[in-house]
């Protein structure tokens, strides 16, 4: 995991750092790929297209105010699972705009909603908040036993229909389930999936245990990264959460994120398949 102590003090330092860990083989222009290039830290220019350029607009940050060093601060903070407290003390941002800044990041991690998973499946619900407060939310959860992915979604209730909507999405049909013998998954069969039903019951946790063990750790998760639950802010978190499974390597260090977003920028998307 890269540490806030790997960053060099100022902005100039921070900017240099991107540009040798993103472009380890010399920096080229977007056009031509011309290697003449000129490092300002506001702009960069091509002395053989003769034009100027935005590396802050080509990450996704061309908008921002924010600093090199706090791009940076705030995605390692960001990757590390900061608490919001902390990363507001790492990157100097108030209270609001590091929200705005935490839901943009995860609006810009793959969604995983392109490709259905398949083979051996366990499937299971979790109710996360409080319902006193009205701020409870149920979500529904496959988990690939063969790769490990996992596709999260809120869904409306446990009626048989809610659950083979989720499934609809996200589960080919003629894989394998994995369930518990609750009311709603009895009919999967009859819908084009195998089904194996365990009665939690009884003790009989085997067979879907590893999405058990999903929730506690979105449990976990939701505690560590957010001050406290909320409802409104859970697609993006269940994104994250996901994303993070699925794609560990993009929370390894701020340059791996920040090539994936170079390349969306020029019209490239490396997760069409995912
Ligand atoms: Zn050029």
């Amino acid at each position: 995991m890269y540490s806030l102590l790997n960053l060099s003090g100022d902005s100039q330092g921070c900017l240099d750092l991107v540009i040798a860990n993103v472009y380890p083989d010399g920096l080229v222009c977007p056009w031509l790929l011309h290697s003449s290039v000129l490092v300002r830290e506001k702009y960069l220019w091509c002395s053989s297209c003769r034009r100027k350029w935005s590396l802050k607009r080509q990450f996704g940050f061309g908008f921002s105010k924010l600093s090199w060093r706090q791009i940076l601060a705030l995605i390692i903070c960001w990757q590390g699972k900061h608490a919001p407290g902390d990363i507001q003390i790492a990157t100097g941002l108030s209270y609001p705009t590091l929200q705005r800044w935490l839901e943009r990041l995860r609006r810009k991690l793959p969604d995983g909603k392109a490709a259905a998973l398949a083979g051996e499946l366990e499937i299971d619900d979790s109710f996360l908040g409080h319902q006193k407060h009205g701020n409870q939310a149920i979500v529904s959860g496959v988990l690939e036993r063969q790769t490990g992915a996992i596709r999260l979604a809120v869904i409306p209730d446990v009626a048989q229909d809610s659950i083979e909507g989720f499934l609809d999405r996200y589960a080919e049909v003629g894989s394998l389930i994995y369930a518990d013998a609750h009311a709603s998954h009895v009919g999967l069969e009859d819908v084009g999936y195998g089904l194996v039903l365990c009665n939690h019951d009884r003790g009989h946790f085997g067979p879907t245990n590893r999405i058990e063990n999903v929730w506690s750790c979105l449990d976990r998760f939701v505690i560590r990264t957010r001050d406290r639950f909320l409802k409104r802010f859970l697609p993006g978190v269940l994104q994250e959460f996901q994303a993070r499974r699925n794609h560990p390597e993009l929370f390894r260090d701020p340059f791996t994120l920040l090539k994936v977003w170079l390349f969306r920028f020029s019209g490239q998307n490396p997760f069409v398949n995912c």
